[in-house]
Parts: C-alpha cells; structure tokens; sequence
C-alpha cells in the first residue's frame, strides 16, 4: 500500500510528495508521465534542478502549505547523476555544484539537522558544505521533519572509509614507514571537530542526574542486545566484568556540559578533499528513537565516535591491506592519541575547554563497539569482524594502562 499524503508543487510537472510507505513516510521526487500520472523521478529527471530552482527564486524562509523551504545560497545548475557510494538516504549531485539529498525516512520530527545546520552557519562554521537550503515538512503532530537538503558539491571529496584507511595503511605499510600524513590528518580533524563544538557552545547546558541515568542504561541495553546476537566467542567477551564497569562512569556523569553536537561522527562523516576537511550528515545518531536525536550530548561523545572509528579503520586497512599488525596497533594507537589532543588543545585556545571531560572517553568508545555489533548482527554480517576485533583491543588497553 502506497499513498501521497501531500505534496510541494515545483516546476512544471516536479513535485516534492510526502509518501506512506509499509516502511513508514518518505519523501519522493516525482515527475509526470505522458499519460499524466506521477512516478517516482530517477537522477536525470530533472527533480533536484527542478529544487534549485525554487530556492533561488525564494531565497530566505518560505512557507508553502505544510512545507517550509529554507533558502541560503543557492545557485541555478543543470545535470543530474546519483551518487553512488552506499548510502541511506537519496542523493544527487546537480551540475557538479550542489547535492541535493530526499530523506529515505522521515522522522518524528523535530529533526535534528534543521537547527544545527542554522547555528553552524550563524556561527561560522567553516568546515561543511555550504548549505544551499532545506525544506521541511509539518507533520499532523505540528513536529518538523526534514524531506530535503541541498548543499556544496565539494569534488573530489572522499569520507575517511577511504581516506583513514588509506593513511592508517600506508603509515603501518613498513617498520618505520613515515606517519606524517596520517598525523597531520589527525591533528586537523582533531582542529576542525574543536571548532565544530565550540560553533555549537550556545546551546551548552547542565546535564541532570537523568540524563546521566539514561547514557548509561542505553549503553547496558545495548550490551544486552549485543549479547542477545553475538555469537559464543563474542559473547564470553561480552560478559567480562570489565565491560559493566567501564560503562557504570556514564552514569556518573551528571553535572558534566553537554551540547548539540553532532551526535553521530565517525571517519565516514568527515570528508577530505582538495580544501580540507568537511563534516557532513547532521541527522543525529540512526540508533536512538527520534525524540531522543535532538537531545543534547557531552562533546566526549563525539570525540569518542571518531576515535573509535580510527581504531576501526585501522581494523578494515589490516584486512584489505599487507600491514604489518604490531606496526597497524601502533599507528593506530598514535593517531587517535593525535586527534583527541589536537582537539582538546583547540577546543581550549578557542575559549571552550570546559565542554570536554574525558572522563568517559573509553566508555563511549566501548559503547560505539557495542552499537557496531549490534548493527553487524542485524544489517551487514560481514562488518562484524569489525567490532570483534575491536572489542578485545579496547578491553586490553586498560590491562596495559593506556588511556
Ligand atoms: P547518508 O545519510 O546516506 O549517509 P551522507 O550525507 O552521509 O548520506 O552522504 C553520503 C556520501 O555522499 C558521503 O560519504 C560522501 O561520499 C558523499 N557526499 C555527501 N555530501 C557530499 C558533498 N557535499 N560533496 C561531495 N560528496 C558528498
Ligand atoms: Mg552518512
């Protein structure tokens, strides 16, 4: 069963339509067909230009029924191709200028991105593609979702399922191959997430005894789960007591800043490309319930997203590169060592150091782990490699006192 439940008319025969699907609602470009009934639109039909167009005709905030279209700095361009990296949501790329993404699965709004993108922009953020525009949809409810973003083409751009693992490989390539590159990465990443926070910094408020409550029973519960699906090898790890004591911190985390921050970083969210560094997807973490993405986080979080997801790359680079393992452990070590004191020393010159407690630095990081499993079991078996190999490295550093 499929239905259009409303729709925001573009140009001649284009429209944006808000769809119920078995999957719930999602938002579909659409084109008009000779017999004069509407179909899905594929890249090529002309929907995304279609798009532009309008933001460059109404620039500022505009309301159209149920729909609010943002308009930033958009430009008019011509051709369309979809891109092709596995991802989630629908993108296409406009005239090599603009990407223009149709949300897959709309959530209970308010969603996350809306905000976040706004402040990062009032504030200056330098390190995203430039936001061209929005448009929102207003749901029965009165909640705002988001059905479509545009931003920057940025060309040339690839995420760090490419650029770290490339890195981490070619430093761990040889004994005493040079690192320096793979440095440099993690210091200016480090940099430019300090400045991701501190743009984000207004929104800074207390965490309550609550909130503290919550990380940790979301962090036991996903340590049932992963225990619920793991297989015997996995699951004998999973019930060290040192996994429940690692986790037991986040609930002592009350009193600590927390803020909008990104809520879901990893390597795979920061793009390199010829003019650096560029943080995309602001849609909050896929795990959580809706309500719970727009909830403000402890910046520790997405630190530890990040570093986890070095440790991560190093994992994937050791499977699809010839390194050498001793040498992978220690540029792994190194790199993540790199990037959180980069952005520790940022964050602080910034003016904003008291955001960041890494008191549960390894917790949270012990938490991704654990997401990881969870999505391995239920969406992709064969990145479980992944976190199994990840878990006992994370439980041994504190055998060996690392950090
Ligand atoms: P999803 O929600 O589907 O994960 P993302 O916004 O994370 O979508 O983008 C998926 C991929 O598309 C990225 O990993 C990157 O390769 C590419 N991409 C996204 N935005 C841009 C951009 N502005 N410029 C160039 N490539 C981009
Ligand atoms: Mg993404």
């Amino acid at each position: 069963m499929s239905g259009d439940l409303d729709s925001l008319d573009l140009i001649g025969g284009k429209r944006l339509s808000i769809v119920t699907t078995a999957d719930g609602l999602t938002a579909e470009p659409q084109v008009r067909d000779s017999d004069g009934s509407w179909r899905r639109a594929r890249p090529g039909d002309g929907v995304a230009e279609a798009l532009l167009a309008l933001l460059v005709a109404a620039p500022g905030v505009s309301e159209i029924g149920s729909f609010t279209v943002h308009s930033w700095s958009a430009r008019v361009a011509a051709g369309e191709r979809a891109i092709t990296v596995d991802q989630t949501n629908e993108s296409v790329i406009v005239g090599d200028a603009a990407v223009v993404k149709w949300a897959a699965h709309l959530l209970a709004g308010p969603h996350p991105a809306p905000r976040r993108i706004e402040l990062l922009r009032a504030n200056g953020f330098r390190h995203m593609p430039c936001p061209w525009g929005l448009v929102t949809w207003r749901s029965e409810d009165g909640a705002q979702t988001l059905v479509a973003g545009v931003d920057e083409y940025l060309p040339g751009a690839v995420d760090g399922w490419t650029w770290a693992v490339d890195l981490i490989a070619a430093a761990a390539a040889a004994p005493g191959a040079p690192a320096d590159e793979l440095m440099a990465a993690a210091a200016d990443v480090g940099a430019v997430i300090a400045e991701l926070h501190a743009a984000l910094a207004s929104t800074a408020t207390i965490a309550s005894p609550a909130d503290a409550q919550r990380w940790r029973a979301a962090a036991v519960a996903t340590l049932d789960e992963a225990r619920a699906q793991a297989d015997p090898a996995l699951r004998d790890l999973l019930d060290s007591r040192a996994i429940n004591e690692i986790l037991a911190d986040l609930g002592a985390m009350a009193g600590t800043a927390v803020i909008e921050g990104h809520g879901d970083l990893h390597v795979g969210q920061v793009l390199r490309h010829p003019g650096g560094y560029a943080v995309i997807d602001f849609d909050g973490n896929p795990v959580l319930p809706p309500a719970e993405r727009v909830l403000p986080i402890p910046a520790v979080l997405d630190v530890a997203g990040l570093a986890q997801s070095l440790t991560h790359a190093a994992i994937v680079a050791r499977r699809h590169h010839r390194v050498d393992e001793q040498a992978l452990a220690r540029v792994e070590r190194l790199a993540r060592d790199r990037f959180t004191r980069s952005y520790a020393t940022h964050l602080a010159a910034l003016g904003h150091g008291e955001l960041y407690d890494p008191a549960c630095l390894r917790a949270f990081r012990l938490q991704q782990v654990l997401r990881e499993v969870v999505y391995a079991a239920r969406h992709l078996p064969r990145w479980m490699y992944v976190p199994e190999t990840a878990l006992p490295m994370l439980l041994d550093e504190g055998i060996a006192g690392g950090p």
